[in-house]
């Protein structure tokens, strides 16, 4: 590729970050006819099969009704292995007082509230898309200078090359470099937690529910069901608690996470190595800017006690590819009318998911006396009412 000489674009849509939402999104732009390049600082490789029933990525996603419907779309949602996939048929949320709100599949007409699937399988399934879909790929690159035209963008990568497209799609992630290229400030609020996961097997079978517990030191812990008895935990914790559970053997972490659950599983015997995320919510006051778009974490950083990070990804890779494909006699996949249709679709599911997600975060974070009665009271109250069940399982159905 190299337009970049005379400033002719060489494709439609550059998207910058072959994540999971640019993975997805690649495929889903080149179906509609556009020329698409995809570039990314690591390798776009399908990442290598399981070593067997008892090797699993301890990076899991729940991924929502909605999003697997997106992916069937892509046409890699059937590409998933089924025999490594959980359904979470049910989800029990428990506060720091007793008070808990069960969920259910069955309640809201769902197979499931959501699956819980690897990373690597979702790479290894969306990766064969987009090489079919035609997608050019230009990586391992690291971007080096963005420069825009009224009718292009220009990236240039540290090993002298470069790419021009009609619209540039940041999905480089929460630290975009796209993003601060573009001179789009964000407002990025870091939690004061780490996010904890690891898997483990346990004793007892889980049933396809998934547990969430709201602890009484504002972190959060979740229990994902995985194939087998087997769970992946995502334990949100204050910097000083996570710390010392990096710090922990594996049979100590066992240990710690089956206490902290109440032993609901019976024993835990700990089956991959602890990883470790820093927390961080992230707001900005526009997705868009001249011939650029956000998606995925470059566009939103939203805490994961509800597991929907990747899930509003997909759903701005959704969106945009909505608005390319109804775009009509508007040829230009980057004219300044598309991209504002694309941001406005997204604001206000991103906004309310942003609303709710960081809202728990601090109801269960405040430490007076009145708020832990007032939360868990209130968990309580929307537990025996079905329809306020069914709308807040609704809201984190997608
Ligand atoms: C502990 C934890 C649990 C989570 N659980 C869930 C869950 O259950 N469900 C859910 O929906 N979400 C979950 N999330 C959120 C989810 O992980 C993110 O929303 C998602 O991974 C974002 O994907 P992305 O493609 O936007 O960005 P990323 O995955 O960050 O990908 C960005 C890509 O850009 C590339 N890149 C970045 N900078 C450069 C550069 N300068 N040059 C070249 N390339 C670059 C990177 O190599 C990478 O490939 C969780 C998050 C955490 C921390």
């Amino acid at each position: 590729m190299s337009g970049a000489r005379d400033g002719a674009p060489d494709c439609d849509v550059l998207i910058a970050g072959a994540g999971l939402v640019g993975l997805a999104l690649a495929p889903a732009l080149a179906e509609l006819g556009l020329t698409v390049a995809l570039a990314d600082r690591a390798p776009v490789a399908a990442p290598p099969d399981p070593d067997g029933d008892a090797d699993w990525d301890s990076r899991v996603y729940a991924i929502g009704p909605g999003s697997a419907t997106f992916l069937r779309a892509v046409g890699a949602w059937q590409l998933l292995p089924p025999e490594r996939i959980a359904a979470v048929e049910r989800m029990r949320v428990a506060g720091d007082d007793g008070a808990t709100l069960e969920f259910s599949a069955y309640d809201v007409g769902e197979r499931a509230l959501a699956w819980i699937v690897e990373e690597r399988a979702l790479r290894a399934a969306l990766v064969p898309r987009v090489h079919a879909a035609g997608v050019a790929i230009l990586a391992p690159r690291s971007f080096a200078t963005l420069a825009w035209t009224p009718q292009a963008g220009t990236l240039h990568f540290d090993d002298g090359t470069a790419v021009t497209a009609r619209l540039v799609v940041a999905a480089d992630g929460l630290h975009s470099w796209v993003r601060s290229a573009a001179g789009m400030v964000a407002t990025v609020r870091p939690y004061g937690q780490t996010a904890v996961v690891a898997n483990f097997a346990c004793e007892h079978a889980h049933h396809g529910r998934a547990r969430q517990w709201f602890r009484g030191d504002g972190g959060i812990l979740a229990w994902l069901p995985l194939p087998g008895r087997r769970i992946s935990i995502v334990w949100s914790a204050p910097e000083a608690l996570a710390g010392e559970l990096r710090q922990l053997d594996p049979a100590a972490l066992a240990a710690r996470v089956a206490d902290a659950g109440g032993h609901a599983l019976g024993a835990l015997q700990c089956i991959t190595p602890a990883a470790a995320f820093p927390l961080a919510f992230m707001r900005l006051p526009s997705t868009i800017a001249h011939r650029l778009a956000l998606a995925g974490d470059a566009a939103h950083g939203v805490h994961p006690l509800a597991g929907q990070g990747v899930n509003l990804g997909f759903g701005d890779a959704e969106a945009l590819a909505a608005v390319l494909r109804e775009r009509g006699p508007v040829a230009d996949a980057g004219s300044a009318s598309l991209l504002e249709r694309y941001a406005r679709r997204r604001v206000e599911p991103v906004r309310a998911m942003q609303a709710v997600t960081d809202g728990l975060w601090r109801l269960f974070g405040a430490a007076a006396p009145w708020a832990r009665t007032a939360r868990n009271l209130g968990m309580a109250a929307v537990d025996r009412l079905p329809l306020a069940k069914r709308l807040l399982a609704h809201s984190a159905l997608r």
